[in-house]
């Protein structure tokens, strides 16, 4: 049994964050987290050479200033993606090499019909508000539809609609069909737009920190010491009139008030007691994540960037469907970062190993000649099977969840506060949302304090 001012659950970047800044706040904090490793849904693995390889979440961009933040308290410094030479598409079987952002080659019509779409989508994330994307003037209209009818109507081919699919129901790991309209357009807005969330130069994948996440979440570990249970899932919440008592296998901490920050597509595998509020456990139901197969095809050099090729390619229906170059800062090794997301990563995570490795290897021969077939390392993470992700990217919410359910997101129930990326109004997916969501769950549970203390009325209950 331990006695904590809070307790903190998950030891991804939203939990480390929360009970990071407790703990610099003079608390006492226990943070349980399920796994034998922290960083949750990032994952840096470090090789014998020194190179590494970020087997979930990688890149930073512009606007993420927490984790930015957090970089410059733990000195660790970023460095550039890897932008030069040209990028691919393969649509229809053929290849387009293009440089900017438009694969004009591929057919002008289709490319400014690509264009167009994503200067409407850009367009209606303007008039989303970040704290409350259910309040939106058109909320209702566009909660009722997916991604897939919104594509459905705005694209005029069979290739304007296929890239754009694997471009932004990518970003949700699933099929366009499964994910709201609203919620694309929310949590494309958390970010800024659909220009940050697709781009890599100044976008999304702009950046990575030098030694990949695990640079990041290693040193807050250390701050944390001792404060931090690794390998003790939390199975059993209760809260009562003046505690919360949080159970894992082994562990019981009796704490003022608990942050819950694990994936809300899992988070209904803890019990409640009390059961939660009914739009709160109704959430928990309605968001599920989607499916991500990530792997770092390494070579001994990055034979890409001779070829004039940025490494980057999008091929909607491959086994490899995208890449990106993920060298380390040196540039040596040649990490090719393969993505396959959605039915394609259901489909082919049914293959057995060597079969889906043979599948991979080809498609990038395809793409990238020959020398593709002879990596000398090989590392695949699926994060569909990965128990306490439940799936990757991030949780989304299907048609109708957000005008529903979308206000229980942050709202705490009585003891028990929510982090998690997806509970952040901004950079909500990406780790900066993740800290963001920890920061504030933080400094929720202290105001709280200072109302109790100060004979405020809690708001929480
Ligand atoms: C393949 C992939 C690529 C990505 N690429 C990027 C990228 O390039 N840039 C970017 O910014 N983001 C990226 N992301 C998203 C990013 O990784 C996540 O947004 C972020 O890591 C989420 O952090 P979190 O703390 O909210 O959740 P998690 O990281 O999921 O942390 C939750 C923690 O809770 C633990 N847990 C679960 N259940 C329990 C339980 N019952 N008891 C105790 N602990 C529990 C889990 O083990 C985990 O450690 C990517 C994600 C994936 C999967």
């Amino acid at each position: 049994m331990t006695d904590v001012d809070y307790c903190v659950v998950g030891g991804g970047f939203a939990g480390l964050a929360a009970a990071l800044r407790l703990k610099q706040a003079g608390r006492t904090v226990a943070l349980l987290e399920a796994r034998d490793r922290l960083g949750g849904r990032t994952f840096t693995e470090v090789r014998t050479d020194g190179s590494w390889i970020d087997r979930g979440g990688a890149w930073i961009g512009p606007g993420q200033d927490r984790v930015r933040a957090m970089m410059h308290e733990f000195g660790v410094p970023s460095y550039r993606q890897y932008t030069d030479g040209e990028a691919m598409i393969v649509v229809d079987g053929e290849q387009h090499r293009y440089t900017g952002t438009v694969p004009w080659s591929m057919s002008p019509w289709a490319a400014m019909n690509i264009g167009a779409a994503l200067l409407e989508l850009g367009h209606m994330c303007k008039s989303i508000p970040l704290e409350a994307p259910w309040t939106a003037g058109n909320a209702d209209k566009w909660d009722r539809v997916s991604l897939a009818h919104w594509l459905h109507h705005n694209t005029l081919s069979k290739s304007a609609y296929a890239l754009l699919e694997t471009a932004i129901a990518g970003c949700y790991t699933s099929d366009a069909a499964e994910v709201s309209l609203l919620f694309v357009l929310y949590q494309m807005a958390s970010g800024g737009g659909p220009g940050f969330v697709l781009g890599v130069h100044d976008g999304a994948q702009d950046a990575r920190p030098v030694g990949g996440m695990g640079a990041i979440y290693r040193p807050m570990a250390v701050e944390l010491g001792d404060s931090i249970h690794l390998a003790q899932p939390v199975r059993h919440i209760h809260q009562d009139a003046d505690k919360v008592t949080v159970r894992s296998d082994e562990l019981i901490v009796r704490a003022r008030r608990v942050i819950v920050a694990v994936p809300l597509a899992i988070a209904s595998q803890i019990l409640f007691d009390p059961m939660l509020p009914v739009d709160r456990s109704f959430l928990h139901q309605r968001m599920p994540s989607g499916s991500i197969i990530k792997t770092a095809v390494v070579y001994d050099e990055p034979f890409w960037r001779a070829d004039d090729l940025s490494g980057q390619s999008a091929a909607p229906g491959s086994p490899a469907t995208i890449t990106i170059d993920a060298c380390t800062d040196t540039g040596r090794p040649g990490i090719l970062c393969v993505i396959t997301e959605g039915p394609i990563a259901r489909r082919i995570g049914r293959l057995d190993a060597p079969e889906r490795r043979a599948a991979t290897l080809t498609a990038l021969a395809e793409r990238f000649g020959d020398k593709a077939r002879t990596p000398v390392d090989y590392i695949e993470q699926n994060w569909s099977i990965e128990r306490y992700s439940g799936g990757g990217m991030l949780s989304h919410a299907p048609t109708g969840v957000l005008t529903q359910f979308g206000h229980a997101l942050r709202r705490p129930c009585g003891r028990i506060h929510w982090a998690g990326t997806e509970s952040s109004a901004v950079m909500c997916g990406w780790v900066d949302g993740a800290i963001r969501s920890g920061e504030r769950a933080a400094s929720e549970v202290v105001e709280h304090e200072s109302l109790v203390t100060s004979g405020g009325k809690s708001t929480t209950r």
